[in-house]
């Protein structure tokens, strides 16, 4: 609807200058919504002389009930949705394209309101419906056996984008395989605890019962290891379950695949892991993408064994996914399993991640639709 009365306004007051998904000027001074506490929104109703209990009615409809328009808010009353028209805008994302890969993993690419592109994935299993949610448009990592680090970070995401991607995924879900989300995973597009806020409210806002009321158990946040912002994640006492992008456990090694090491070092990351770990009793997910004659022998095991054994945790051996721009390989397939046999044998939780959907580039490292400009 927001985008509705943007092309009237384009139509009535501009010449149109602006493309379907982009705000006029006038929207553009105007509050998103969804950017609001309750209690703000409760002030501002207040003030503009409406009942303060309406603020919850509200709250359910963007949040819980997910509307994408002020006029869907079906029990709140016509000249309040309309002064809500008038004062607020709600930018949802959009379905752009949807791709079905022959194993049943389906990719949905997102146009946000200021034409960026972000895309999630949906990746059905015997037991598990994952959805896999961006954070960033684009990234500022640059690790280099990832297409999304060749991208450069256009912006983060807002609460309400990425939630967004959780509710579009979840309707997908039901629509093509009669189930729910079981299992949400910032595993798509750009580094979350570098858009911290945002990504701690939209897990609030995922498992909280104002939202979607979803367990934190089955929420994870993967991060490439920004180690000043696990530890906040224990000062905030937040719940959700951690993954940390490990690759190498030599700082050598790690740098030279993922350069945010230069700054977060693993005796760095070791230490903030230790500080989340006397708070979560969540274990931690180490993942490793194995690569040919790189990170794959027994010394780079041993390492890996040395690096996580201070923490309750599991590995997830990761198969690499070939980009045109990193020139790494996956190692055969008795070279991976002699690396995971080391782990197995010394009481490591490993597990081998198979990828799917890698015929629609949805795989890990994958996700830099075409439609996106480098
Ligand atoms: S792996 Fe994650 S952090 Fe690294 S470039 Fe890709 S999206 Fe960014």
């Amino acid at each position: 609807m927001a985008y509705l009365i943007l092309s009237c306004l384009c139509v009535n007051k501009f010449s149109c200058k602006f493309g379907k998904n982009k705000m006029s000027p006038l929207k553009k001074q105007l509050t998103d919504i969804r950017q609001l506490s309750i209690t703000e929104l409760s002030e501002k109703l207040t003030t503009a002389g409406e009942a303060g209990y309406r603020a919850k009615q509200i709250y359910e409809w963007l949040w819980k009930k997910n509307a994408h328009t002020f006029e869907n808010m079906s029990n709140l009353p016509l000249a309040l949705r309309k002064w809500l028209e008038e004062n607020f805008h709600l930018n949802p994302i959009k379905i752009h394209t949807k791709q079905l890969s022959s194993d049943g993993t389906l990719k949905l690419a997102f146009s946000l309101w200021d034409s960026h592109i972000i895309e999630g994935v949906l990746i059905p299993e015997k037991d598990r419906m994952t959805a896999c949610i961006s954070s960033q448009a684009g990234c500022s990592l640059t690790c280099s056996f990832c297409a999304t680090g060749y991208l450069k970070l256009k912006r983060n995401l807002n609460a309400g984008e990425m939630v967004d991607q959780v509710t579009f995924l979840n309707k997908e879900a039901q629509n093509e395989y009669g189930a729910t989300l079981t299992n949400i995973v910032f595993m798509g597009m750009g580094e979350p605890l570098l858009n911290y806020v945002n990504v701690t409210r939209a897990i609030s806002m995922i498992t909280s019962a104002e939202g979607l009321y979803m367990s934190s158990k089955r929420v994870t946040l993967s991060t490439a290891g920004i180690a000043k912002m696990i530890t906040r994640l224990a000062d905030d006492k937040f719940r959700c379950k951690l993954a940390v992008s490990l690759h190498a456990a030599d700082d050598v090694k790690r740098s030279k695949i993922m350069p945010i090491n230069n700054s977060n070092s693993l005796k760095a990351l070791s230490d903030a892991l230790h500080h989340f770990c006397t708070w979560s009793d969540e274990k931690v997910t180490f993942e490793y993408i194995l690569l040919n004659n790189f990170n794959d022998s027994e010394r780079d095991a041993e390492l890996l064994l040395n690096f996580i054994s201070p923490f309750p945790s599991k590995v997830n051996i990761i198969e690499y996914n070939p980009i045109k721009q990193f020139n790494g390989t996956k190692p055969s397939v008795e070279g991976t399993e002699k690396f995971m046999n080391f782990l197995f044998r010394r009481g490591v939780n490993v597990k081998i991640r198979r990828s799917r959907g890698k015929d629609i580039a949805a795989a890990c490292g994958q996700l830099a639709g075409n439609y996106i400009k480098p």
